[in-house]
């Protein structure tokens, strides 16, 4: 097999070491949350994604109640290449029964992920959404069970995920330093909502590293348009319409502008875009090697800003 494409840029993050390839895999996908896609297609978009120099890939026990990370396990175990070539991150406390951050719950899904996953030990054990846990039993209880996942050497760095920001900052200014390596963010940095730039500082300060997803805002920055199930209000949906519709009248794809905003961002370890194709890791991995050659297109960006302006930073709720 074809060693990993020399050109897509690696990033670090945070404190741990680990260099992320700033284009990463979401598997959500390969959980048929987006549609249905066939094991032959998930285990194609895989094996060209890591042949393009993509090295993250990340997943959880509540995507398609289990299906995306059995699916990813098959794929990557069929690369065939060294464990050490690719980084694994999945998650604990979300599942499709519901949610639960308990130090028992969260030991026991670990052993679960790994013999889904077809792996010894994951990179990242992210806890999964924690808005709609109480955060305190995340700094007291699910924290102090996860580090002692790695101390058993079955996880080698601790994340934490979900919407709302103000989640991170509770966390982690009440766990000792280094205890959380890194938070994943989701539709807080793209062209329509930018707000996860106001709080790297902080994450820089604290040397935790800054993992962003949905850069396509969820199928929101697509010229198919979002999923059904899909939380944002009317207005911000018929938005981005328009300005798809507006870059494809000038010949542009509103995805790739927004690969390319949210990738310009180099605090950002890695952007997470979920994929199901071939062909999106292509265009995905393309955006990213376009921009490092020859910049955003801000003539178009500024033009979908515009558009975007009456609903930027616009959000929904999500958690208790
Ligand atoms: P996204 O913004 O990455 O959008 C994904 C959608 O865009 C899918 O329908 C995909 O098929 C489509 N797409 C991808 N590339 C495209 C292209 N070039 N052109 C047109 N359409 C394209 O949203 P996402 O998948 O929800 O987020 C990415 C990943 O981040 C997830 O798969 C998951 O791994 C992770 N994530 C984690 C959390 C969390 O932990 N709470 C939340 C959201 C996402």
């Amino acid at each position: 097999m074809a060693l990993s494409h020399p050109k897509l840029e690696l990033r670090p993050l945070g404190n741990t070491g680990l260099k992320l390839s700033a284009v990463g895999f979401g598997a959500s996908p390969l959980g048929n949350v987006f549609g249905a896609v066939t094991e032959e297609v998930a285990n194609a978009s895989v094996r060209e994604a890591f042949r393009m120099g993509i090295n993250l890939f990340d997943t959880s026990p509540y995507y398609g109640g289990t299906l995306s990370e059995k699916v990813l396990g098959k794929a990557l175990k069929a690369l065939g290449v060294p464990r050490n070539e690719y980084v694994v991150s999945t998650k604990c406390g979300r599942y499709v029964e519901g949610f639960d951050f308990s130090a028992d719950r969260v030991t026991r899904s670990i052993d679960e992920s790994l013999e889904r996953l077809q792996l010894d030990y994951v990179d990242i054990l992210q806890c999964h959404d924690i808005e709609f846990g109480n955060l305190d039993q995340i700094v007291n209880e699910t924290i102090p069970a996860l580090q002692k996942l790695k101390d058993a050497g079955k996880i080698r760095f601790i994340g934490i995920t979900g919407l709302p920001l103000r989640i991170f900052t509770y966390v982690l200014d009440r766990v000792p330093p280094g205890t959380v390596d890194v938070i994943l963010s989701y539709c807080h940095y793209s062209i329509n909502d930018s707000t996860l730039e106001g709080l790297i500082p902080y994450l820089k300060s604290k040397g935790v590293g800054v993992i962003s997803a949905s850069p396509l805002a969820m199928g929101l920055l697509t010229e198919s348009g979002p999923p059904e199930w899909h939380p944002a209000s009317p207005e911000l949906k018929s938005s981005c319409q328009a300005a798809a519709a507006y870059c494809k009248g000038k010949g542009k794809n509103i995805s790739k502008l927004a690969m390319q905003y949210s990738l310009s961002n180099k605090d950002i370890s890695s952007v997470l875009v979920g994929m199901n194709s071939v062909r999106q890791v292509e265009e995905n991995v393309a955006a990213a090697l376009e921009l490092a050659n020859a910049g955003k297109d801000d003539e178009a960006l500024s033009e979908v800003n515009a558009i975007l302006k009456p609903v930027k930073d616009q959000t929904w709720p999500s958690g208790i």
